[in-house]
């Protein structure tokens, strides 16, 4: 009796894993599923870039249908200007930075890039236009110089260097036995965060995108580490449109116009002394940060 139970039991607990395996599968799946499909259609065109100049016109999106994330935003960056995103977290910038690279579809409303709606063009012709520094890095599981290189496979040597230097890292990588060919990623060398963040701005530099994107690229360092990377920022972003989405407002004081992203809506823009003078969220978060950085 007890030799016929326990294999019985024993078969019962491999039917309940199994089920239970296939259930999170499908979950998978049903997760999986609800992502937008993005992809070419015959109809895409290649993108056309001129100016580099981005739109976003009247943009409304929510990830869910039930609850909305940004209600109908506009702006224009001008080419080879800075606009900085600011706003508490949550407001929808991040999610501004991954519509225009379409990793999502906007719900209504448009974004052109040098008036070519992006999701007229071929998603490859789009995210070339396109270097992203995201909030969070990964990287892989391979060399320094390999990580960085990843950014244009077709870059010559003495690109992957001069985009090294670029990106303050030369200090970094001599003091590495190794050099560049030091391992990363989660099996090698753990790097800080900063080293990781120029690490990601160097690939940014070697894909030479007209149009820059910095995710928070410096939220989590410490003032000096940030000074670096924001020195290494001012070299890439020269002459580049680029999109600054910062947390600490005295590293985006020069862009060329600021806006501020409050629940989803645009709620004030201008340069730094024109939202000063407007005195109102700003202003406000300014003086905030102000007397934070007083006190520490
Ligand atoms: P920010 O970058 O300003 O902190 P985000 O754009 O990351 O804000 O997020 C805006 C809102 O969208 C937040 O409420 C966040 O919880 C939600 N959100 C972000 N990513 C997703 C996602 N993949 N699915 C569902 N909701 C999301
Ligand atoms: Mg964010």
């Amino acid at each position: 009796m007890i030799q016929l139970f326990l294999p019985l039991n024993f078969l019962g607990f491999v039917y309940r894993e199994i089920r239970r395996a296939l259930t999170d599968l499908e979950n998978m799946l049903g997760l999986l599923n609800k992502k937008p499909h993005i992809a070419d259609t015959p109809a895409s065109q290649l993108l056309t870039l001129t100016k580099g100049e981005v739109s976003f016109n009247n943009v409304s999106f929510s990830y869910d249908a039930n609850r909305p994330i940004l209600n109908n935003v506009s702006f224009s960056v001008k080419p080879g200007t800075k606009v900085a995103i600011v706003g508490a977290s949550g407001a929808g910038k991040s999610s501004l930075a991954r519509l225009l690279y379409r990793f999502y579809e906007v719900s209504s409303g448009s974004i052109t890039i040098d008036k070519q709606p992006i999701n007229t063009v071929t998603l490859h012709s789009l995210r070339q236009a396109i270097a992203i520094v995201p909030q969070d890095t990964v990287l892989f599981n391979t060399s320094i110089r390999e990580n960085i290189a990843y950014g244009r496979p077709t870059a010559s040597e003495a690109e992957i260097d001069q985009a090294i230097a670029m990106a303050h890292l030369t200090a970094f990588i001599n003091s590495l036995d190794k050099g560049d060919k030091t391992l990363v990623g989660e099996r090698g060398l753990k790097v800080s965060g900063g080293e990781k963040q120029r690490i990601a701005i160097a690939r940014a530099i070697l894909k030479k995108s007209p149009i820059l994107i910095f995710d928070e690229a410096t939220s989590a360092l410490d003032s000096h580490a940030e000074q670096a990377i924001l020195t290494a920022m001012r070299a890439v972003t020269q002459n580049h449109t680029s999109i600054v989405i910062a947390h600490r407002l005295s590293t985006i004081i020069d862009a060329d116009n600021i806006l501020v992203l409050h629940k989803g809506e645009l709620l004030e823009q201008g340069t730094h002394s024109e939202l000063l003078a407007l005195n109102g969220q700003y202003a406000q978060m300014w003086q905030l940060q102000q007397e934070q950085a007083k006190n520490t």
